[in-house]
């Protein structure tokens, strides 16, 4: 049984009435006209503005850039909603190239506004009403090492926007247009990956098989498509002296390459965590050894749960109550006020986002909802998403936006809250011994799985200095990183290594996994808190999300910290899976419980 009665889309119209309104290309006008005379204005003379009028174009570029991004998001819900209709996509493909010039105009200001004397950044950061800006700004310092000169800027912001088309495009083309032959009939690459997590092993294997196959059949044209990705970054960063090719990324999440490289070192060394998972659930299936197609197997009694969307809406909202009343209030807007477009459906891009749009609108989540436990694991974490846009809206838009590392862990919280209120709300015995298998699994996913995927991307970068990476080549770099995080308990054979063309990541956000190694691991030491300290730590939390993007990873660390000592990202995450060591244990001792009759 599929729950897809009655599930909502959602209206765009709060952005723009529609892709053809006569308002969005005034718009797009009004804006491309505002950045040129903002250029002509401020370019090449910021050092000489007094610094109350320096605040002035602080502020004016803040309102320019927060109107571009508005048509940006509906751009990129257009997209992800109804991007399929070839109408649309003319129209996508026209609001983004326009965006592209009017966002070139306005590279300079960063430029100029970095390269200021450390003298007249602590003027303009003293001046009244320059709090809130004080996070950008100290942003626009720290990459200033990176930046090129203004036209080099400008012919960048055209270019990528181009080729990001060009190449992004294509692999999500192909990936759409691809379909697998399954005994279940014809069906996209998302269905048949979530035939994996089918209780009928019969199902699974199958659709691994046909998957396996489709993948072959394309895989030359993803390594080509991968390499020309890879080539252009390491240009790009190769010009902005970036040493390392997580480096970018790191500066967006305001880390130290040694806070990133610590956490990963620290997520290592307790892998053999995971492979212990791996070998208890093999024992669980009844089997030695799991094949790649039973990883995700749902146990019976988890696969058999499903949510219809009111119910889904009930828990979720009750799960959060139980974190923050204010949390779950604003997370019911996103059902009241139609935010939320649940229904799966042709031409509709598959997975789940929230798009934070612009701090004067609100996010819309965009998600392809079934009812299964899964859904609502997603459902859960985009709604922390949206709370936590919602909650920062206030900070103005060059304010709100939040470190993905950080945001990451909003999420995940809401996540391990969710599956601890089913948890609690399940009897005793097997079935809350299933559900605490399923809190177990997700948690490995979340920290491991991703920990592997930031190693196949660092492998794959470094080898591709040294040349074009062949098809078998990253083939085998995947299996090799996908291994050392599953461990002998599950069988990888060659079938599986063209599987990392799925992960759209790799293509799109490049090291953007590892956010998800940090948010699981660092979740799990907040929710463990939570647990001892309750009401004060929660309202602590809440006003940590209200600071948006003023409020950095520092800062949650601080949180966990006490008065004379705040510890490491890396020491607080070795310190969580050392708990979910635990919880490994507590299962070790229930494989006769959770036994199923055998798998094949
Ligand atoms: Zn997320």
């Amino acid at each position: 049984m599929e729950a897809t009665n009655h599930l909502p889309w959602c209206d765009l119209g709060d952005l723009y009435p529609g892709p053809n309104a006569p308002s969005l290309f005034a718009d797009l006008d009004e804006v491309g006209r505002a950045a040129k005379a903002f250029r002509e204005r401020y370019s090449g003379c910021l050092a000489l503005l007094a610094t109350p009028a320096l605040l002035g174009a602080v502020q004016a570029y803040e309102q320019i850039a927060e109107r571009a991004a508005r048509l940006a998001s509906y751009a990129a819900l257009l997209a992800a909603t109804e991007g399929m209709e070839p109408a649309v996509a003319t129209a996508v493909e026209t609001i983004r190239v326009r965006m592209g010039a009017t966002l070139s105009a306005l590279t300079f200001f960063p430029l100029e506004l970095g390269q200021l004397s450390d003298g007249r950044f602590e003027d303009l950061l003293r001046t009244p009403g320059a709090a809130p800006y004080a996070p950008w700004l100290g942003a626009v310092r720290a990459v200033r090492g990176h930046l090129l000169t203004d036209a080099a800027e400008r012919q960048l912001a055209e270019e990528s926007a181009v080729q990001r088309m060009e190449w992004v495009g294509r692999y999500d083309r192909r990936m759409h247009a691809l379909r697998v032959p399954t005994e279940h009939g014809s069906m996209s690459v998302g269905a048949a990956l979530r035939l994996h997590t089918a209780a009928d092993p019969t199902a699974r294997v199958s659709a691994a098989r046909a998957l396996a196959t489709t993948l072959d059949a394309m895989i030359e044209d993803f390594t080509l498509i991968l390499n020309a990705l890879i080539e252009r970054k390491q240009r790009e960063d190769r010009r902005r002296g970036f040493d390392r090719p997580d480096a970018a990324r790191n500066c967006v999440n305001r880390l130290g390459d040694e806070v990133v490289d610590a956490m990963l070192d620290a997520v290592r060394a307790r892998a053999p965590l995971a492979h212990r998972f791996y070998r208890l659930k093999a024992g669980w299936l009844g089997r030695d050894v799991l094949d790649h197609w039973d990883r995700s197997a749902p146990l019976p009694s988890v696969a058999a749960m499903r949510f219809e969307w009111e119910e889904a809406k009930a828990v979720v909202l009750q799960a959060f109550e139980s974190l923050s009343p204010e949390i779950a209030a604003l997370a019911g807007r996103f059902f009241e006020e139609g935010w939320i477009d649940a229904a799966p459906r042709d031409g509709k891009v598959g997975g789940s986002a929230c798009y934070a749009t612009v701090p004067c609108a609100h996010p819309y989540i965009v998600m392809n909802y079934r009812g299964t436990v899964s859904d609502l694991l997603a459902l859960a974490h985009e709604l922390a998403h949206g709370v936590h846009q919602m909650l920062a809206a206030d900070n103005g838009f060059l304010a709100a936006a939040v470190p993905p590392v950080l945001a990451e862990t909003v999420a995940a919280l809401a996540e391990i809250v969710l599956l601890d209120y089913l948890c609690q709300r399940a009897a005793s015995g097997p079935m809350r011994d299933a559900l605490l298998a399923l809190k177990l699994e997700h948690l490995i996913n979340t920290v491991f799985h991703h920990a592997a995927i930031h190693e196949f991307e660092r492998r794959v970068h470094h080898v591709r200095r040294d040349g074009e990476l062949t098809s078998a080549l990253v083939n085998e770099l995947w299996l090799g990183s996908q291994r050392a995080f599953m461990g002998p308990a599950v069988r990888l054979d060659s079938s599986y290594g063209t599987y990392w063309a799925c992960v759209g990541h790799v293509f799109r956000a490049p090291f953007y996994a590892y956010s998800y190694v940090f948010g699981g691991a660092l979740a799990l030491s907040l929710h463990g808190r939570l647990a001892e300290e309750g009401q004060p730590l929660a309202e602590r939390y809440v006003s940590l999300l209200r600071l948006g993007g003023r409020a950095g990873l520092p800062a949650l660390t601080a949180l966990l910290g006490t008065d004379d000592r705040v510890p490491s990202a890396a020491a607080l995450a070795t310190a969580a899976l050392d708990a979910v060591g635990s919880l490994v244990e507590a299962l070790e001792g229930k494989i006769e419980t959770l036994r199923q009759p055998s798998g094949r």
